[in-house]
């Protein structure tokens, strides 16, 4: 029987949440849940000088918007730091690493004599293979005896195999002087004990997983497959950055993006599935394939996100966007819908929800709903109601109280009153979405008018014809 799948996204909290540790989140999320596996959250926060609480919490709230669910709680790799040591320590017992007394100044005026030499900087520590009895009173740090000849290769499931000459990785140190563990160390051993099958992430870690592979091979513990994905680029081709736009999680979120079109897209952002472009979480879960990424960057197309997320609104249930409606004015601190706003939404929604690519573009369009009389005209609705459109108005309305108000016999209507106007109902409709809705971009004029209703149209005609 196969190993269950176990993968885990391993933040480090100096910051907001990263557009691209949410897409190597959804990537490691739909590669276990896909598998019936695991997916494990752990706060890499050794660096206790950047962590901050604060940017955990972030972490957090990205997650749980996104929709990204982890197994089991998160693991802080901080609070760990004793086993780490604990392992150095079995290593050291074994052998396989080694105290080493060598001062910073000693190391740097090496490098400095090397350079100078034009001779490789890689440092090789005297104390290697030092006899105990030689050892002096004083601070050490604890380092890996790495292998000097051969070679370490990394199958990588994106990169291919990538081969890395032994003699250019240094006995890395494991133990600082203080007995506190790095970084290096505490990712294998953390990913050793959470039971990580599988290690998705960024290409720029590619370096530090042979590194990370010899700490592996030391303990005699079975290597995690790796996938380094390419990390992801702006439209110039350059990486990600401000200067594009946003990059944090929560901008998404407070720029009225739905979770479901940000899953989708970032799922297709450096992965593909023949041309599939739109598709469900089922079908990402069935179909995600660490072979269907590709080795080149992808670039953040802004465009093809509003697309996306378009197609994800309209394809959403109405209740269930209802409530993502909430949760968005919510955490945009915006007063959320009543109960009267929410069942004038709930009648609206099937109108509302073509073409709007975020929740601020849907409320937008409910616009109509939103708004009482006397309806006030923005800019642009404004321009339509001239002098002309206005007298037409007037004319329109005995025609509206005496018809039946539905929507083939609307739709009649006010295409023979157009008619009769010697028009055509086009010119009609944006007077009438100024008098109704107080905007020129709208739902269309007779699904505005079946959900206010005959009595409310009318004395919206009216008040915009006076
Ligand atoms: N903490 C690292 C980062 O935020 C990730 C390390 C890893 O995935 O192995 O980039």
């Amino acid at each position: 029987m196969n190993t269950p799948v176990v993968t885990r996204i391993a933040p480090s909290p100096t910051g907001y949440m990263h557009i691209g540790t949410a897409r190597t989140a959804l990537f490691n999320w739909l590669y276990a849940r896909g598998r019936g596996g695991k997916f494990l959250l752990r706060i890499e926060d050794t660096d206790r000088e950047r962590s901050t609480p604060e940017a955990t919490a972030a972490i957090l709230r990205g997650m749980e918007w996104l929709g990204l669910d982890i197994d089991g709680e998160a693991v802080s790799q901080f609070e760990r730091a004793d086993r780490h040591a604990e392992v150095a320590h079995k290593l050291l017992s074994e052998g396989k690493a080694y105290r080493c007394f060598a001062s910073q100044d000693e190391i740097a005026a090496f490098r400095e004599q090397a350079r100078a030499e034009g001779k490789s900087t890689l440092y090789h520590s005297p104390w290697r293979d030092a006899d105990e009895s030689t050892f002096p009173d004083a601070p050490y740090v604890v380092r890996i005896k790495a292998p000097r000849e051969g070679t370490t290769v990394i199958r990588d499931q994106v990169q291919g195999d990538v081969t890395i000459k032994n003699e250019t990785l240094d006995d890395m140190i494991l133990l600082r002087s203080d007995g506190t563990p790095v970084y290096m160390l505490a990712v294998v051993v953390d990913d050793y004990d959470m039971g990580i099958t599988h290690v998705i992430r960024g290409d720029d870690h590619l370096n530090n997983a042979a590194r990370q592979m010899l700490i592996y091979q030391a303990m005699g513990w079975p290597l995690p497959v790796y996938a380094h994905i390419p990390l992801i680029f702006g439209p110039d081709g350059k990486k990600l950055s401000k200067r594009h736009g946003a990059t944090g999680v929560e901008e998404y979120q407070l720029m009225g993006y739905p979770a479901s079109g940000m899953r989708n897209y970032l799922a297709r952002l450096g992965w593909s599935h023949g041309d599939d472009e739109f598709f469900t979480d089922a079908q990402a879960q069935e179909w995600f394939d660490l072979g269907g990424i590709g080795r080149s960057p992808s670039r953040f197309d802004f465009k093809k996100l509003g697309n996306i997320c378009g197609q994800q609104i309209a394809a959403t249930e109405d209740a269930a966007l209802l409530h993502e409606l909430q949760e968005f004015l919510a955490a945009a601190g915006q007063a959320t819908l009543d109960d009267i706003k929410k069942s004038l939404f709930t009648d609206a929604m099937p109108h509302l929800k073509e073409r709007a690519k975020t929740y601020g573009e849907l409320i937008e369009k409910a616009h109509f709903i939103m708004s009482s009389r006397p309806i006030v005209c923005d800019e642009k609705a404004a321009k339509s109601l001239d002098a002309v459109s206005r007298g037409i108005l007037k004319e329109l309305t005995p025609h509206l109280r005496n018809v039946s108000w539905e929507r083939t016999e609307l739709e009649q209507c006010l295409n023979t009153f157009a008619e009769e106007q010697g028009t055509k109902f086009g010119k009609l409709a944006a007077p009438l979405r100024a008098a109704l809705a107080g905007r020129a971009a709208t739902p269309s004029v007779f699904d505005m008018m079946l959900v206010i209703g005959r009595d409310e149209s009318i004395a919206r005609i009216e008040d915009a014809a006076a």
